[in-house]
């Protein structure tokens, strides 16, 4: 029987974290996703979990990156345990680099003793060799790590299915309508009847408020990253300057990311974008340069007129959510979106003021 108490619309690593959380707390769950789990932006990501290094400012959006980075210990060996997929959690830290000695000063004002640490160059040089004996010094950010996105994503699918979840994959929706007090589902594979309905379906997630009456204010954003195995640079952190970052693997692949081209629907990297991260990264690194290319890759970043993520149910159909937005921090807040989703479908209460802070009022309210 076609019958569900939650469907969710998307089976990137927002899709399948929140169908992990809801089946987990008992509720029989269903993804639909319209090609592979994780197929899109989620496995286009660099992983990096930068609740520091994607903030300077702390507003309530800098905690929940932080509330969502703290989570991944503790998640990395539960999804392990129940899924048997390791997400390759590293928590070395990142170095953000300074070149000038103005930006020394900068990143010297935001030093605190707990999470953000002023190397000096020496310093630096002497934990990571390869960066360019240029920098004027780093600030270390201590906890910021970083995952396998894919990973995390497959890794909560598994254990979705443990609970009881069903994934469809290769099977679109096309339509959501209201029936009864229910949703119906018109996908590829027929018609599904859903008690409650979650929109997680990244930047497509703009069809779906479309569809149900409402402003669609999503945007792509495409990110290019290559990806180098290096035979001879040993690279232990994570390193970046202004918005190109070297990020080693676990396995010992390299990734180097990532361009930023908004309002391009395009999937394929160019050779314009590559050579641009080809370019900065050396600057980075100069030895890089020589280290064998493997591949390169792009996709979409889900981005709002803000540039925060939606959490929050239709103003005017009850039981329809909306996870989605999540930009450049997907893979970083997988896990508290989680927690939130399925805390606003059981009405648990417990993350009011993000629900509060995140909620469809910021479009309802903005003229754009
Ligand atoms: P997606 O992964 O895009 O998943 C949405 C899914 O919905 C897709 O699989 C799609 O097929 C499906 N779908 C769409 N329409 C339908 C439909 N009608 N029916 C059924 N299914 C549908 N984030 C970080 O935290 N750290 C990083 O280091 C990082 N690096 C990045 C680097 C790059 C180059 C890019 C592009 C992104 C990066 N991100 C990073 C951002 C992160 O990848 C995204 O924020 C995150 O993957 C969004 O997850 P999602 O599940 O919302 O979207």
């Amino acid at each position: 029987m076609n019958v569900f108490d939650v469907g969710i619309i998307g089976g990137g690593v927002i899709g399948q974290g929140i169908a992990y959380e809801l089946s987990k707390a008992g509720l029989k769950t269903a993804v639909f996703e319209s090609g592979e789990i994780g197929g899109k932006a989620t496995s286009a990501a660099a992983g990096m979990l930068g609740a520091h290094s994607e903030n300077e400012k702390r507003d309530i959006f800098f905690e929940l990156c932080l509330e969502s980075r703290n989570l991944y210990p503790s998640l990395a060996k539960e999804l392990l345990e129940q899924s048997g997929v390791d997400i390759e959690l590293v928590q070395e830290g990142m170095y953000r680099l300074a070149f000038t000695e103005e930006e020394g000063r900068f990143l010297q004002s935001l030093a605190d003793e707990d999470e953000l640490e002023w190397h000096s160059r020496e310093n630096v040089l002497a934990n990571e060799p390869h960066v360019s004996e240029d920098i004027a010094g780093a600030l270390w950010l201590k906890h910021d790590g970083q995952v396998k996105g894919s990973s995390v994503c497959h890794a909560y699918a598994k254990g979705a299915r443990k609970y009881g979840a069903s994934i469809f994959e290769q099977c679109p929706v096309f339509d959501v309508i209201k029936e009864g007090k229910a949703y119906k589902l018109v996908t590829s594979q027929g018609v599904f009847i859903c008690g409650k309905v979650v929109v997680s379906s990244g930047v497509w997630s703009g069809f779906f408020f479309e569809k149900l009456g409402l402003r669609n204010p999503m945007k792509p954003v495409k990110g290019e990253c290559l990806a180098i195995k290096p035979k001879k640079l040993v690279i232990n952190k994570t390193v970046f300057y202004e918005h190109c970052y070297i990020v080693p693997k676990k396995d010992g692949t390299v990734i180097i990311g990532a361009t930023s081209y908004e309002n391009d629907w395009d999937t394929h990297p160019t050779v314009k974008g590559v050579s641009e991260l080809m370019i900065k990264v050396q600057k980075i690194m100069p030895e890089i340069g020589s280290e064998p290319v493997v591949s390169a890759w792009s996709s979409l970043r889900p981005q709002t007129a803000d540039g925060w993520p939606y959490f929050a149910e239709h103003p005017e159909h009850e039981g329809i959510f909306f996870a989605t937005g999540h930009y450049r921090n997907g893979i970083l807040l997988a896990p508290i979106t989680s927690l939130i989703v399925k805390d606003m479908i059981l009405k648990t209460n417990q993350y009011e003021r993000y629900v509060h802070s995140f909620s469809l009022n910021r479009l309802l309210s903005d003229a754009k």
